[in-house]
């Protein structure tokens, strides 16, 4: 074990021989997570598997590949399998990176936080991507077909300050992913690109006799998990945006800016966020809308879904004076199935990760990601204590899911209410569950 300078001790890194021994900010970060590790996992008699299988290669599963790497009881006995996402100027999946998040991946990583930062905007690295006020505005489309905001109001970080710690960093999801690669210690870890088409196929890629198989991809049956079947899904549109030559309005540098749209008994999820990206280097925004929607209610039409929250995009974006920065390359749309909003158990020696980590609709709430990152690290730490990584996951991600839930049947239930409050009393109808809960999953640490 080696002593940290906050009197608290880690497990010696396996990452290319070296100690990672964090200071200053990164101490508080890892303490924290430390702390939060301990209350979710407690200890435990030590390993009872010899290896894990993690079907999947993407965000979460290799987030949790990183933080078995790097340990010596699972060095080399870590199996990640699947084909990983391949970078490209497409602004495919979370780009909302919680602080908080950060955290548990540098923590997973065994880096200091600075060091995913610069892999994540290389040589733009400028501070452009990085969030520190929270804002919030009702729009609306106006009678003249030009969307108008309701007062703005900061749930996080004061109008103008801002928060002397990382809120969240604005980056292209691909990248996020590629820099966990790079920085994993992946000397520890067996990687296989073909996709596991069952769980025997599983079982025969294990290093050992006894792994832990877990199913940290989208397949939601291929462990055999009884899942229900669910009806909802989401479709999002997002693309990074550049400040038109007439110059921003309603948001400042480093911010986001949540602005619902009511339409009909739901609200659009409008979010326009801080971004950086070195394939996008005129971007210095991101514009995301997301709407819940029932696939197989008769009247779907997902053509005409998606040509009207682009259209919002482009209008909303006016408004604000930014403009899409070459949709043609960069533009994502696409419909993403649901899932349960309880994650079935787990089958015996089996995990079923993504559905506890991301559990409902995707892509509402800027915490896919960190919901990611804390279930990835949680049950790598559980595994490593020899605790059930099932029940510790769940217990890690208890606040999160909750409020994740709350924030979809506030948009989905009270719609118009909820859009009546924001506009008159403003920051005070988020108390809950922003003010009180969310803001904690938020900020980095340190
Ligand atoms: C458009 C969009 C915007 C998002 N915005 C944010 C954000 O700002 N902040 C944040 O923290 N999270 C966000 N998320 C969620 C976030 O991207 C994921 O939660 C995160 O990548 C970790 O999930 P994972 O490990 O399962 O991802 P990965 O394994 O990396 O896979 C994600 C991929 O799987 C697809 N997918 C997701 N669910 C299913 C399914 N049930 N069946 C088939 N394919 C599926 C996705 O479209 C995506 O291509 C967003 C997601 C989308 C799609």
């Amino acid at each position: 074990m080696v002593s940290l300078t906050n009197g608290r001790t880690a497990s010696p890194s396996m990452r290319g021989n070296t100690t990672f021994l964090p200071t200053e900010r990164d101490a508080l970060r890892v303490a924290k997570v430390e702390r939060e590790i301990d209350r979710a996992v407690g200890q435990g008699p030590g390993p009872s598997y010899d290896s894990v299988v993690i079907c999947g290669a993407g965000f979460t599963a290799t987030l949790m590949a990183a933080r078995l790497a790097r340990s010596a009881q699972f060095h080399g006995k870590v199996v990640l399998a699947g084909p990983r996402t391949v970078e490209s100027r497409r602004v495919k999946d979370g780009l909302t990176l919680r602080g908080y998040g950060t955290d548990y991946i540098s923590y997973a990583l065994d880096v200091p936080q600075n060091e995913y930062v610069a892999a994540l905007y290389g040589d733009i690295i400028d501070g452009r991507g990085i969030g520190t006020r929270n804002l919030w505005a009702q729009a609306k489309k106006g009678r003249d077909g030009k969307y108008e905001f309701a007062r703005v109001f900061a749930w996080q970080g004061g109008l103008h300050a801002g928060y002397s710690r990382p809120l969240f960093y604005g980056a292209r999801n691909s990248r996020m992913q590629g820099a966990m690669h790079e920085l994993m210690d992946r000397s520890g870890v067996i990687e296989v690109p073909d996709k596991v088409g069952s769980l025997e196929e599983a079982f025969d890629l294990a290093p050992g006799k006894r792994p832990l198989i877990v199913n940290a991809g989208h397949n939601q049956r291929l462990l055999g998990a009884d899942v229900p079947k669910v009806d909802w899904a989401t479709i999002a549109v997002q693309a990074p945006l550049r400040i038109k030559p007439s110059g921003m309005r309603y948001i400042g540098t480093n911010s986001a800016m949540l602005a619902p749209v009511v339409r009909g008994k739901t609200m659009d999820v409008v979010l326009f966020n801080a971004y950086a990206d070195p394939l996008s280097p005129r971007s210095s925004f991101y514009g995301i809308i997301v709407v819940e929607v029932y696939p197989e209610r008769p009247g779907f039409n997902q053509q005409k879904e998606t040509d009207i929250l682009i259209d919002e995009l482009y209008g909303i974006a006016d408004t604000m004076g930014l403009e899409l920065d070459d949709p043609d390359e960069t533009l994502f749309h696409g419909l993403i199935p649901g899932s349960p909003w309880r994650a079935p158990a787990s089958n015996p020696g089996t995990l079923e990760l993504q559905m506890i980590a991301h559990p409902g609709v995707s892509a509402t709430f800027s915490d896919g990601m960190t919901s990611g990152a804390i279930g990835a690290v949680t049950a790598a730490e559980a595994v490593l204590r020899g605790v059930d990584p099932d029940a510790a996951t769940r217990r890690a991600l208890r606040v999160m899911n909750r409020d994740r839930r709350m924030w979809n049947l506030t948009r989905t239930k009270i719609a118009r209410p909820a859009d009546l409050a924001l506009r008159t009393i403003g920051g005070a109808a988020t108390f809950y569950p922003h003010g009180l809960h969310v803001a904690k999953t938020w900020a980095s640490a340190g």
